[in-house]
Parts: C-alpha cells; sequence; structure tokens
C-alpha cells in the first residue's frame, strides 16, 4: 500500500496534469437517468460517451427513478450491475477520462441489488444497541455493494431524529445523540473496513455521513421544510454523531442537506459547512452535495437569481466538493468554467475539491485500476445473499424488535401448546414483505410486491412456520389508510372465534417527500379497526409495523402485548416469530421516545426541564408534571429480568482531568438467559446554559444466563462527558453537581436518591 504521502503526491501529480475543464469535471455528480433506456435499462454508452467527452464526468450515481421494480424487472442482479459498471468503465477508458466514481443508496445492505441481503432498517439497528451487529451490518452491506462493482455507499444518516412527523425517521438512528453517534461509527468502520475476513486484499467502500447537518429538524415535519435552530443547539445535539463520524471513525465523505438552518440553505453555510464541518471538525473527507442543492439556491431556497449566482455562492461560501446532479443542461460547469475565467472563484477553490475527490478515488483503488473490483474478486457475486450473511440480517433483526408492552406474561407462547388453537393474523403488515421492509428496498420508495422479494418471511409466514399446529388464519381485515376492506366484517367475525389475535398495524412503504404526514395519530380507520379487534374476546397481540413512532392513543390499551418491530427487513417474519414463541429473548430498546400524543410531540427524553405540561386546571400555582410518553427513549421489556447492584462511583469529586468510573454487577434474577442494554444516563444538575433533561453517555449491551452475573465499568471523562456548549457557542465545562442513573426510567431531578451524584470542581488552572 502506497503511503499517505505517496497517494498525495500521486493526486498532486495528477491534479497538475490536468486542464481547468477536466478539474472542473471531477466536481460533477452525473444522474444515469437520462442514460439508461426506459423499456429495457440499457445503457447507451455513445450518449455516455459524448457527455463524458464534453465533461470530465467524475462521478456517478444511480437514479432512484430508474431502479427497482420497474421496466419489468425486478432489480439488477450484482453480475448485471457490474457489467454496467464495466460499460461505464470502459467507456472513460477509450474517452480518456479519469475514472469515474460510482455512489449509490445502499442503506440497510445493498438494497438496489437484487438477491443482496437486505437489513432492518437504520432505526431498527439503533434499536439493537449492538455495535457488532451492526459493524456487521456495515461490512456486509459495503461487501455486497461492491460485488456490484459499486465503491461508495451513501449511508449512513447520521442526523438524530428530533421530529417524529419526519418521513426519514426510519433512517435515522433515533433521537440520542450518543446512540447515533456509537451506531454511526460501528457501521462506517464496518463498511469501511479493508480487512474483510473472507475477501483478503478486498479494497475498502467508502462511506458517506449524511446529511450535514440538523436536516431532520424539519418545523413543520414535512421532508425539507425550513429548520429553524441557532448554533448552539446544532452543535450541542446535532453535531456529536458527525464529530465522531469524523475524528474516530475516519468518513471519508460526506453529503450536505437539503435543509435550510435559520434562513440559510446548507448548500450555502459558511458556519456549518466551513466553520464547523472543515475547521472544527477537521473533516478532510469529500463533501459531495444533496441532490440538485446547487440549482437549489435559486430553483428551490430563493437566495440567488440564477444558476450562474448559485455556483458562486456555494463555491466561495462552502467547501462542497461535488455536485449531485450539477445539471448539465442549466450549466453547472459552464459557469464555474466562467467564474474561474473571470477571477471570482480563485482556482485554488477548484483545485482543493479536485485534490478531495482524487484522494478519495485514489483510496478506493480507482485511480490504479477501475477495473479491479470488477476482476480481481471472482468470489464476491456469488457471495451475495449467503446463507452467513442472512444469519446476521436475522440477528440484528431479532435483537431491534422491542416488546413493548406484555402485561399479563401472554408471551411467550409455547407453540405445543398453541397445537389446534386458532390464530386469527389480520393487518396488511402481517402479509407484507414491502411494508416490513420500508423504503429504500429495491426502489426508492420501497417494494410494494412480496413477489419481488427473493428472501425471507412475513410475519404471517413467520408465524405459520413457528406455530404450525395451530390452526392459523390471515384477513386483510383493515386496509393501511384506514379504508375498510370488503372482507373486515368477517374478519371481525373470525376474531370473536379465535383463541388468539395477532393485528399488525402501520405504514405503507416511503422515502422522502412523498412520506411526509400531517398527523402523527394512526389512520382512524386502522385504529377502529383494532379497537373492534380488542372488543371481540381473545387476546390481542399489536404489532407496530411502522417507520415512525406513529401515535395509537388509547386504541391499543387493552392489547395482552405490543412489539414495535419497526422496519425489521425481510428477515423480520422469523424474527417475530422467534420471539413470540420464546425462541429468543426479546432484547430490543426504543431508540426514540414514544409519545402518546400527536400534540406533545417532540418530547425527546434530553428535553429541558422547563419543557413540563400543566395538569391542564387554570389553578395558580400551576401544578406542572411531566408530559405524558407512550414509552420511554429506551424501553424495551424482556422475558427474564435484570438488577443492578454494587452500583459504585470511584469518587465523589473529580477535576477535569480526572477519569471517573462508575462499576456495576448487573445480574440476571430471572428464569431464562437473556440480553440486556445497560444504559447510563448523566443529568446535569445545575448549568449556565439550560441543561438537558439527562444524557445518554454510555451503553453496553451484555448477555446472561438465568442466575449469572458480570461486573461492569463505565469510564467517563469530563472534558468528552460533562462538557457543553457555552453561550459563545463553545465548547465547555462548569463545575457543579451531576448525577449518573441506570436504565431508561432514571428520573435524577425528580429522585436524585435512586441515583449517584458527584462534583465536578475544576482546577484553578483550568481554562
Ligand atoms: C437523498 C439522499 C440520497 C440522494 C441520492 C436524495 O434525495 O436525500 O439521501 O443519497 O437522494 O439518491
Amino acid at each position: 500500500m502506497p503511503s499517505a504521502a505517496e497517494r498525495s503526491l500521486k493526486v498532486q501529480d495528477l491534479l497538475s496534469s490536468m486542464s481547468l475543464e477536466q478539474k472542473v469535471g471531477q466536481m460533477l455528480q452525473l444522474d444515469l437517468v437520462g442514460f439508461l433506456d426506459p423499456g429495457s435499462l440499457d445503457l447507451n454508452t455513445t450518449r455516455l460517451a459524448a457527455v463524458f467527452r464534453k465533461y470530465h464526468i467524475g462521478s456517478i450515481l444511480n437514479s432512484p427513478f430508474t431502479l427497482g421494480p420497474c421496466g419489468g424487472k425486478n432489480g439488477w442482479s450484482a453480475g448485471e450491475w457490474k457489467e454496467l459498471l464495466r460499460r461505464i468503465h470502459s467507456t472513460a477508458q477509450e474517452v480518456g477520462i479519469v475514472p469515474p466514481l460510482y455512489g449509490i443508496d445502499s442503506v440497510h445492505g445493498a438494497n438496489y441489488i437484487y438477491g443482496a441481503t437486505l437489513f432492518p432498517q437504520q432505526i431498527n439497528a439503533a434499536a439493537s444497541f449492538n455495535r457488532e451487529l451492526v459493524w456487521a451490518m456495515g461490512r456486509i452491506q459495503g461487501k455486497d455493494t461492491k460485488a456490484g462493482g459499486i465503491p461508495w455507499l451513501f449511508a449512513p444518516i447520521l442526523g438524530i431524529n428530533t421530529q417524529p412527523l419526519w418521513s426519514r425517521s426510519f433512517e435515522t438512528f433515533g433521537e440520542c445523540p450518543y446512540l447515533a453517534a456509537e451506531m454511526g461509527k460501528a457501521i462506517i468502520r464496518g463498511i469501511q473496513t479493508d480487512s474483510d475476513p473472507d475477501f483478503p486484499g478486498l479494497p475498502p467502500a467508502a462511506a458517506c455521513m449524511k446529511h450535514f447537518i440538523a436536516y431532520p429538524a424539519a418545523v413543520t415535519g414535512h421532508d425539507r421544510s425550513p429548520i429553524e435552530l441557532n448554533a448552539r443547539t446544532v452543535k450541542s445535539l446535532y453535531a456529536p454523531p458527525f464529530w465522531a463520524a469524523v475524528r474516530e471513525a475516519g468518513v471519508k465523505s460526506a453529503m450536505e442537506a437539503y435543509t435550510e438552518v435559520s434562513g440559510v440553505p446548507m448548500a450555502s453555510s459558511r458556519e456549518y459547512l466551513v466553520d464547523l464541518l472543515r475547521e472544527e471538525m477537521g473533516f478532510e473527507g469529500m463533501l459531495v452535495t444533496d441532490y440538485n442543492e446547487i440549482a437549489n439556491l435559486h430553483q428551490f431556497h430563493f437566495v440567488t437569481e440564477d444558476m450562474r449566482e448559485s455556483v458562486r455562492l456555494a463555491m466561495l461560501d462552502t467547501s462542497i466538493d461535488m455536485s449531485m446532479n450539477p445539471p448539465l443542461a442549466v450549466g453547472f460547469a459552464d459557469a464555474l468554467l466562467d467564474l474561474v475565467k473571470a477571477g471570482v472563484v480563485p482556482e485554488a477553490r477548484v483545485d482543493t475539491s479536485v485534490a478531495r475527490v482524487l484522494a478519495l478515488k485514489e483510496w478506493l483503488g480507482l485511480l490504479d485500476d477501475p477495473f479491479h473490483l470488477l476482476d480481481a474478486f471472482p468470489a464476491l457475486e456469488a457471495s451475495v445473499g449467503s446463507a452467513e450473511d442472512k444469519a446476521a440480517a436475522l440477528a440484528l433483526a431479532r435483537e431491534s424488535i422491542v416488546l413493548l408492552e406484555n402485561p399479563d406474561g401472554l408471551l411467550p407462547l409455547d407453540p405445543d401448546r398453541m397445537a389446534g388453537k386458532r390464530i386469527l393474523v389480520t393487518g396488511r403488515g402481517c402479509h407484507s414483505l414491502g411494508m416490513q421492509s420500508g423504503g429504500w428496498t429495491l426502489h426508492w420508495q420501497g417494494a410494494r410486491r412480496n413477489e419481488v422479494f427473493t428472501e425471507g418471511s412475513t410475519y404471517l409466514e413467520g408465524l405459520k412456520a413457528r406455530f404450525p399446529l395451530a390452526e392459523i388464519r390471515y384477513r386483510p381485515g383493515v386496509s393501511v389508510t384506514g379504508r375498510d376492506l370488503p372482507g373486515e366484517a368477517e374478519a371481525l367475525r373470525e376474531a370473536e372465534a379465535a383463541d388468539l389475535v395477532v393485528v399488525c398495524v402501520g405504514e405503507n412503504t416511503y422515502a422522502e417527500k412523498p412520506g411526509d404526514i400531517n398527523d402523527l395519530a394512526l389512520p382512524a380507520g386502522q385504529l377502529a379497526y383494532v379497537e373492534a379487534l380488542m372488543s371481540a374476546g381473545p387476546p390481542v397481540v399489536a404489532v407496530l409495523v411502522e417507520g415512525r413512532a406513529r401515535v395509537l392513543g388509547p386504541a391499543l390499551d387493552q392489547a395482552a402485548a405490543v412489539l414495535d418491530v419497526m422496519l425489521a427487513g425481510p428477515s423480520g417474519g422469523q424474527a417475530l416469530a422467534e420471539i413470540v414463541a420464546g425462541d429468543v429473548n426479546p432484547s430490543g430498546r426504543l431508540p426514540f421516545t414514544y409519545p402518546s400524543f400527536t400534540g406533545v410531540a417532540p418530547q425527546q427524553y434530553y428535553r429541558k426541564p422547563s419543557s413540563l405540561c400543566t395538569t391542564g386546571r387554570a389553578v395558580f400555582p400551576f401544578k406542572y408534571i411531566d408530559c405524558p410518553r407512550q414509552w420511554d427513549f429506551g424501553h424495551g421489556l424482556s422475558y427474564t429480568s435484570f438488577a443492578y447492584v454494587n452500583v459504585s462511583l470511584s469518587a465523589t469529586e473529580i477535576d477535569e482531568d480526572t477519569p471517573l468510573q462508575v462499576s456495576l454487577t448487573v445480574v440476571n434474577t430471572g428464569q431464562r438467559a437473556g440480553k440486556e442494554a445497560v444504559l447510563l444516563f448523566v443529568t446535569d444538575k445545575v448549568r449556565r446554559v439550560t441543561p438537558e433533561y439527562k444524557l445518554l453517555k454510555r451503553f453496553e449491551k451484555v448477555e446472561l444466563e438465568a442466575g449469572a452475573s458480570l461486573p461492569l465499568t463505565f469510564t467517563l471523562r469530563a472534558k468528552e462527558d460533562l462538557s457543553f456548549i457555552g453561550v459563545d457557542n463553545r465548547r465547555q465545562l462548569e463545575g457543579g453537581l451531576f448525577y449518573v442513573g441506570l436504565g431508561p426510567r432514571t428520573d435524577c431531578r425528580a429522585r436524585p436518591e435512586e441515583c449517584l451524584a458527584f462534583t465536578l470542581s475544576l482546577s484553578p488552572s483550568y481554562d
């Protein structure tokens, strides 16, 4: 492997040999949409060659509109993708341009490669609280994408989800900055690994942390709608996962966001794309825009008059290196060339960006041999969808399903004791691989028909397989939009005669704007149907098949059990059935706060202490209460029970340089083996900038046999774990009292006696 210095020499040599036109070309990312014949999806290489020749295109992306179950095809296999990449690289070689870098949205597995292992979505990955499983997801996602000849993945999303309405909630690692940071690091390390255990010498893939920054905080909850946040909040809550990705996981690329933050569109934001990303975080990787974002400056955000102005702004005020979908027709390249020639944009600005693009290509091995990935690893293609990979997806699905309620211990159900019993399985989500997999599954908007999947089982199929002696019937019952289906009355009659009802409520597939909703409540028809089932007599197990926390109201109050499967992917069917049967002890935990009313959302667990509700009585003084939540962040039941004993701190007073050890022993006090995510929260009692209610600072997932115990020690460091963004927008420490509390329900403000307290006393030399 060449050293970093040699690599950069190579990049510098190449850069200095390029004309301005060639350099500008490296900053263009072409959408392949216009180059594929819509009927056959055949690549028009003549057209492509002409565009390569004219624009020296640096990068290409999949067009979401051309992929997936369309044109008579369900998707492209790894072999077909490789063929496409081979034709692209051959065309580039004939024309004599630098090998283009292909990027694709592999966000839960290589979801555009037909036959590749589909993982649960990121929201489920977060619910597992299991770094190893998420690393494995990243590795396989990267490997399968490379099997299709593609070395660059537009993943992961690192925005914390603070807006439960947002249609991209499921693409996030949930609401918590620390959890998202930990999961982000794990998946990035998996994607970017250069030591795949099965394929020695396989080059790494590049991850792309997106979308920088604060994209989820849409004021209206609608995708791409404006964000009103000050820099302090952005840096406190939204930046940590990106910091971790840059500083600890060495992420190679970043994508900016569609949004405007407090009146400044991201594609023109010096504050975020230069000051924060480059200067404070020290990110040296390649920064690509989101789709069409430079043109959006005049077409969508109205901060400029035309393309030339938009390009000028993006080049002079940000550190953007590449324009996704430039677009050619309205002249990104022409505008930039013109601006450089007119001396408005310095050529050095272009050089800086092109050096970053070339450095990434070099790191991926593209500059040495663009055909390497296509030719050197013949077994890679055959590994796509292997039994081993599917086992990894299943392991993640199992640990991502959250048992929310099981008040009378109905679950688990012994399959033998269910022999001859009637189970009614109802609700569309019980028999839809598309619904259980979500958007970005073979198609941008997800896949609707079960037939297009090459693997997996629906929840119905999973239950049938695991409960072969029960009499299981399926009736859709109600449509997802809540309209009655013709068979609803019959389904309710069958419910009355059943011994058990399993109902799946939830959402159809969507991604981005098409998934906008105005109300978090599930459609009234679905809720009414569930209520009708509740009064039918037999116990009802409710399964939530959803990409965001849809508000359920009192409909599920009578449920015998509630499970949030979110978007567990094709292996969800088996995973759920194993949990219902007790083969797998549930260990998933909510990576978000589950609201109980649409009106009080958002209510993240780290809300400010003053964000309380009143009892509603207009009697002075008002009596404040904590706002109602259906389930807490971190909530998730198990079939066993755990206790934390011998909890202690290494000191009751520390200074800024003394690490603090938190020790405890986890004991499985129940009758079954199980896994437990131990969550450690810190509460800063008093602070000049109002403190969060509490913040997750550490977690560890442990596995224990019944009766077994395990000692754990967490180390907290003041500068990393107790600091905050001060009134001057800089990170700082403030002395005072802190509490450590364990478990999702810990509330050190209301019940300090259940927590451990310590004091941070800054030494006189502390600056
Ligand atoms: C999305 C990105 C995605 C890009 C390329 C955009 O609409 O916001 O997340 O990577 O399309 O498909």
